[in-house]
């Protein structure tokens, strides 16, 4: 399959093998390999040409959605630094109530001058859904909605999955009680439909 010779995106889908182009003409980028002077596509997308650093790349469909500020997202907490909280982020759910995978970074910041006693709890390991306050190379998250929050957490003694109890989370197996800022629907999530432009 070739490529078309104007420059941006072009709208034909390739798939992991099509030759894209040729090493003469343009550098391998993203999810593109150079084989013996073929440039051949790694993965399922787009074709994207940069015209001005002559650099072929494919973007994926993860690339191609792009949840904005408003959007409501799910990830898992895998940093805690002082109380701003890194987001890893996996999915996001569009108006239409369509979820997409994405791997984008979040972050849960404390307002300045917070009393620490007061912040809403949510700790590393933590499963999130949040949603975006500001979109940029990374996002901005609250948590603060009664449907925001905690989805999934785990016993910080055992690891086992936490079961709600009233107002707080219960280990099933030891019986160590945590407290959480959990979402309203924590323990009976129903995530959305999943989308993928691949089927
Ligand atoms: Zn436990």
């Amino acid at each position: 399959m070739q490529v078309k010779r104007d420059g941006g995106l072009d709208n034909n889908f390739v798939l992991p093998g099509d030759e894209i182009g040729i090493a003469e003409e343009y550098l391998p980028g993203r999810n593109v390999a150079d084989q013996d002077g073929k440039l051949m596509s790694l993965a399922f997308g787009n074709v994207f040409r940069d015209e001005r650093r002559l650099v072929l790349s494919v973007r994926t469909t993860k690339e191609k959605h792009r949840a904005r500020t408003g959007d409501i997202v799910y990830g898992q907490v895998v940093k805690d630094d002082r109380g701003t909280q890194t987001v890893r982020v996996g999915a996001f759910e569009d108006r239409s109530g369509m979820l997409y995978e994405i791997d984008m970074t979040g972050l849960i910041r404390q307002p300045r001058g917070h009393n620490p006693d007061s912040a809403p709890i949510i700790k590393i390991g933590d499963y999130i859904r949040a949603k975006i306050t500001r979109d940029g190379d990374y996002y901005d998250l609250g948590i603060m909605s009664p449907n925001l929050g905690v989805i999934i957490a785990f016993c910080s003694l055992c690891r086992t999955r936490l079961m709600r109890d009233q107002a707080v989370l219960k280990c099933p197996n030891c019986d160590h009680v945590e407290r959480r800022k959990i979402a309203s629907d924590y323990g009976e999530v129903y995530l959305p439909p999943e989308r993928n432009d691949l089927k």
